[in-house]
């Protein structure tokens, strides 16, 4: 019964990323600006998602965030473990790794999305949490076969470099997924939307 839910769930969420793809591409034709149109994808992927009560275990959720969430001159190896993090507070991956730890979840710091992939695929996981750019959460929840809820990160520095995300955020994200609530529903645009985030710095010039 588990099995043929999990499936299910696969399968719809599968079939709305289709949907996605196809209104996100008529979308294009209206000129509609990429990070907008993006944005708009990874909200309304956090809303389905959202709808259905995935529950899974630990070591089933999986946390993917970005290599340019660390202080860019630190040189703690955190990549593959958020422990080596010395919590000097210069990032906000001092406050993810104290989360991680909190709840015992895999988390891995990557660099671009084949990366990501292969974090994915080389875990048994059920769902993800990711933080990333609206480009790399687009391409990763649609090459995704798991339920994803995607966090927008913040970019006060422009692409790449030292960007910021809100924890209680992804405390929230993981929350949804390990207690298997829709906890989110008034919180998935929030999730979805970067704060005070300055498109003008991703906007393609006109
Ligand atoms: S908070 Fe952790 S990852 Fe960030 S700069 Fe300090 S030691 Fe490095």
């Amino acid at each position: 019964m588990e099995n043929k839910k999990r499936i299910g769930v696969r399968v719809i969420i599968g079939l709305n990323k289709l949907l996605f793809r196809l209104i996100i591409g008529l979308m294009g034709l209206f000129r509609i600006p990429k990070p907008k149109l993006q944005s708009l994808f990874i909200r309304a992927n956090n809303r389905l998602v959202s709808r259905y009560r995935v529950k899974v275990s630990t070591k089933e959720l999986l946390l993917l965030l970005p290599h340019c969430l660390q202080y860019k001159d630190c040189q703690q190896k955190i990549s593959d473990d958020l422990d080596l993090c010395e919590g000097c507070g210069r990032c906000d991956i001092c406050q993810l790794a104290q989360i991680r730890k909190k709840y015992q979840i895999p988390a891995f710091v990557v660099d671009g999305g084949q990366l990501a992939l292969a974090v994915v695929n080389r875990g048994n996981y059920r769902a993800i949490v990711a933080v990333a750019c609206e480009e790399e959460l687009e391409k990763g929840i649609l090459e995704s076969a798991l339920p994803v809820l995607g966090i927008v990160n913040r970019r006060p520095e422009g692409p790449c470099r030292n960007t910021k995300v809100e924890a209680g955020l992804v405390e929230r994200a993981i929350n949804h997924f390990l207690e298997g609530k829709q906890s989110l529903q008034e919180s998935v645009d929030t999730i979805s939307m970067p704060r005070n985030n300055n498109y003008r710095l991703t906007l393609p010039k006109e």
